[in-house]
């Protein structure tokens, strides 16, 4: 057989070119599969493991279709303001031999910059949240626009974008191409492929992380032991970087103060912190200054950080689609992982639903290890049922001692509006 390449999928040269400076030699199958049908201007519906190059694929149809200077002709809407910055870079990367404005927009930065960056621009990469407001304010003009892209899609709607993209579509002309990348694709993925899409293709490349690659485990240890686990696995374990996952911006800021104390270089992150200071901190995660890594799914998601040896879930997430997601952050690029997961009593019930549609999870016995110290308690409001009170009394801090909640993150859904990440 014919071996596949960028130029026999038919990317241009400019962004082969970009390709060959990076590096970046062989197709992986979801670019094999999309690039060609990209290029030919159909819709697409794409789901992939995270990792395997999404950006790059539709990144191929932005480039080719749009001419400088020309107005804003391609739109990508992101879920989250790190995933603006991130994918927009790549854009910018992969253009780099073609004159083209690639502009960022998102919430929690000046305004002003983006309304006069948007004057120039050639290609958008938007959180729905910020886009609105410039759609409000008459600060962008959208009807060159021939190129939707929303990736993450499900995310988006998880986190109840649902009616601010559908806003947004409204305000682009209908003669376009559209494609929509997503985990998964039923409920409101359907009801946006019946009403904005043209006969979409839908292309689903294995969605699970490669078993070969990441070893699955999980623990048993009791909530009141569990960090210190954590710290006894973080301390012998040490290869690359590290993410842990919990459920609430409370926890984050718990578990991080806590290493610090144990002598672990640690930082957390989460939507309650400025936006310049979620950017510093993935910037020097990204550089190897901070080892350690402990986020809420919000400020995680899709992210591309190179050299994650280990996740830990210090809480367990609520789905399995969750899990996949927190996973996917490790194991990139060919090379090995480690996810742990730490179960306390009362996250059976969640595992459970993960583990039934999980064949590579494995039980691992948990080490001895030493009790560590516990300098900082959690501070703010309960938040919800992964939390650290001993007692389980709810907390007599007030809710004014919470970290305030950015204009972005207001668009949480229903059944996560008890708990800020
Ligand atoms: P996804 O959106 O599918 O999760 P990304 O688009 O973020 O994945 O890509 C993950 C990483 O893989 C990026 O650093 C990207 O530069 C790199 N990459 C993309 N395509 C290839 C390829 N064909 N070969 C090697 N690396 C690639
Ligand atoms: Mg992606």
């Amino acid at each position: 057989m014919k071996k596949v390449t960028f130029r026999s999928l038919g990317v241009i040269k400019p962004i082969l070119d970009s390709l060959e400076k990076q590096n970046i030699i062989t197709p992986t199958e979801i670019q094999a599969k999309t690039i060609p049908l990209i290029l030919e201007g159909k819709d697409i519906i794409g789901g992939s493991k995270t990792g395997s190059g999404k950006t790059l694929a539709f990144s191929c149809g932005i480039i080719k279709k749009t001419t400088h200077r020309k107005g804003i002709q391609s739109l990508v809407l992101v879920p989250t303001r790190e995933l603006a910055e991130q994918v927009g870079n790549a854009i910018r990367k992969f253009s780099k031999f073609e004159k083209m404005d690639t502009v960022k927009v998102y919430g929690g930065v000046s305004i002003e910059r983006q309304i006069r960056d948007l004057k120039s621009a050639d290609i958008v990469v938007a959180t729905p949240g910020r886009l609105l407001d410039h759609i409000n304010r008459n600060t962008i003009r959208l009807d060159r626009v021939r190129l939707l892209v929303l990736d993450e899609a499900d995310m988006m709607l998880d986190m109840g974008f649902l009616r601010d993209v559908e806003k947004i579509i409204q305000a682009i002309p209908k003669r376009r191409q559209t494609l929509l990348f997503s985990a998964t694709v039923d409920g409101d993925i359907e009801h946006l492929e019946e009403k904005y899409m043209r006969n979409p293709v839908t292309v689903s490349v294995e969605q699970f992380v490669d078993s070969s690659k990441l070893s699955q485990r999980y623990m048993d240890v009791t909530s009141k032991e569990k960090f210190s686990l954590l710290v006894h696995l973080l301390k012998k374990e040490k290869t690359g970087l590290i993410m842990v996952f919990c459920n609430t911006r409370r926890n984050t800021d718990f578990v991080a103060k806590n290493l610090q104390s144990n002598g672990i270089q640690s930082v957390a992150i989460h939507g309650g912190l400025t936006q310049s200071k979620r950017k510093q901190i993935l910037d020097d995660f990204h550089k190897g200054k901070t080892y350690a890594l402990i986020c809420t799914d919000v400020a995680a998601r899709g992210l591309d950080i190179k050299d994650v040896s280990h996740v830990y879930n210090y809480d367990v997430c609520k789905d399995a689609k969750q899990y996949i997601h927190r996973i996917g952050r490790t194991a990139r690029a060919g090379k090995d992982g480690k996810a742990i997961t730490l179960l306390s009593e009362r996250d059976h019930e969640d595992f459970s639903k993960i583990m039934r549609v999980n064949e590579d999870l494995e039980f691992e016995e948990r080490p001895h290890f030493k009790q560590a110290e516990i300098t900082f308690r959690p501070s703010g409001r309960r938040g919800g049922r992964f939390n650290h009170s001993r007692s389980g009394r709810p907390s007599r801090r007030s809710n004014a001692q919470r970290p305030r909640s950015n204009s972005n993150h207001s668009h949480i859904s229903n059944s996560s509006r008890h708990q800020r990440r």
